[in-house]
């Protein structure tokens, strides 16, 4: 039996959706759009799963091996 995720600030139901996500680090800052995410339909939290930050991680790391100060990398693409 599996039960649907619960949002861990309101109680609220959680829906599969997209976030975006930013990282602000010493040489500049990565804004990742549309990761795939748990979103709360009452109040916008949002969860995103193990599996996929560990792939956040990997774009992450490519992005700040760069020599830009701003990347934006959308993994809808
Ligand atoms: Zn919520």
């Amino acid at each position: 039996m599996t039960s649907l995720p619960k949002c861990s600030l309101c109680g609220g139901a959680m829906k599969a959706g997209h976030t975006p996500f930013t990282i602000d680090f010493e040489k500049g800052v990565v804004v990742i759009r549309h990761v795939p995410a748990q979103v709360c339909n009452t109040c916008g939290e949002s969860w995103i799963e193990d599996v996929t930050s560990a792939q956040l991680e990997i774009r992450v790391k490519a992005a700040q091996s760069g020599q830009r100060q701003f990347e934006v990398i959308d993994m809808a693409i």
